[in-house]
């Protein structure tokens, strides 16, 4: 998506560890805007899925989710973040490792969350190794409800959450897709200019 590249090119940095820093339009300050253009894209990417809810983690899948959610007229929720595994009937959980913050956090989901006949969409920020979404797949899974899409803001296509998604045949969809940060310069795979 051309608008969303543009934005990484003006506003991103590369940190150490091929992390890319964009927190003046998604992780710390939100750009409304963009992100209703974000949400209308994930619609247009979407739409023949029969989506009935998305999934996404807070806090930085929200804004993006939320919007995508605005476009499709479904229900946005989001996984919690919990410091300790308190398991209980009501929640579905999954531990997952945090590829920036190097911790692991148990998500978790009230069941009446997710119904049976679901049809989920999960909506992230980041692609990078794929745990976020693994969790979320294994939410997904434990609720027994179909998974029909992945759709992410931007995905780090050299690092392993790409093909994780692909091998479990899901749709998978990037607004933008990056090559390679290699000498802190942004390559983006199939640039859409
Ligand atoms: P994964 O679980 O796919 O390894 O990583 C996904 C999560 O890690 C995303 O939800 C995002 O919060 C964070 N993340 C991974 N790589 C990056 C990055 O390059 N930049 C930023 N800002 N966050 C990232």
């Amino acid at each position: 998506m051309k608008l969303l590249e543009d934005r990484i090119k003006r506003d991103g940095t590369v940190l150490p560890g091929e992390v890319l820093k964009v927190d003046n339009f998604l992780n710390h300050q939100v750009d409304p805007q963009l992100m209703f253009e974000l949400g209308a894209e994930f619609k247009r990417l979407f739409e023949n899925e029969g989506v009935t809810r998305i999934l996404t983690v807070e806090s930085s899948g929200i804004a993006p989710a939320l919007m995508a959610g605005y476009q499709m007229h479904v229900p946005v929720v989001f996984a919690r973040k919990h410091r300790s595994l308190t398991l209980t009937d009501d929640l579905y959980t999954a531990r997952v490792y945090s590829y920036t913050k190097q911790v692991n956090n148990d998500i978790s989901i009230d069941k009446r969350f997710i119904k049976p006949n679901d049809k989920i969409l999960i909506i992230d920020d980041f692609l990078a190794n794929g745990q976020a979404v693994e969790g979320m797949l294994e939410i997904a899974k434990a609720a027994k409800v179909d998974v029909v899409g992945v759709g992410v803001v931007i995905e780090k296509r050299f690092q392993k959450g790409h093909q994780l998604v692909l091998d479990a045949g899901i749709h998978l969809e990037a607004l933008a897709s990056i090559a390679s940060l290699d000498n802190n310069q942004v390559v983006f795979a199939n640039s859409a200019e």
